[in-house]
């Protein structure tokens, strides 16, 4: 059975710590810089796909609804579907999931230490069970149901 969507102010609630939980890894000093080389968003290059909870998947699927979008968007490439065709850019930068800000890429410094960042991930975990989530997800899966959610 498909869990119920959450009520919108639980919605709004679960995006707004999300939010803050990017803007405090943000403060964490650790030596990190990612400079949009954008390799990491080519999953049939790299073997591997960023998981998201589903406060960051509604987080992910606002951002796009904001640029206009209403459909989750294709990569003929195999590249992330975030990443516009047309610009090469990602087109929820500065909404990107966690896994975005923190996976491995030895241009941008390397990992972060899981050690580091376990508080900001139990609290990304907490969201995704106050919304009704089942723990991390496939980037493109966990965004197409946030979105299908958002329309609902
Ligand atoms: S969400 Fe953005 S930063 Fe993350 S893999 Fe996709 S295009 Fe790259």
């Amino acid at each position: 059975m498909k869990p119920r969507p959450a009520p919108t102010q639980d919605l709004r609630r679960a995006t707004e710590e999300v939010r803050q939980v990017y803007a405090d890894l943000s403060l964490r000093p650790i030596q990190r810089d990612c400079v949009r080389l954008k390799e990491c968003c080519h999953f049939k290059l790299t073997g591997r796909t960023p998981f998201l909870t589903k406060g960051e998947a509604l987080l992910a699927a606002k951002a796009l609804r904001a640029s206009g979008r209403r459909e989750m968007p294709e990569h003929p490439a195999g590249a992330c579907p975030m990443l516009d065709p047309a610009t090469g850019n990602c087109i929820i930068y500065e909404s990107r999931p966690f896994g975005c800000r923190t996976h491995f890429c030895a241009a941008a410094g390397g990992p972060y230490p899981r050690r580091e960042v376990i508080d900001l991930i139990r609290r990304l975990e907490s969201v995704d069970v106050g919304v009704g989530g089942s723990g991390p997800r496939l980037l493109q899966n966990a965004i197409a149901d946030a979105l299908s959610e958002l329309k609902s």
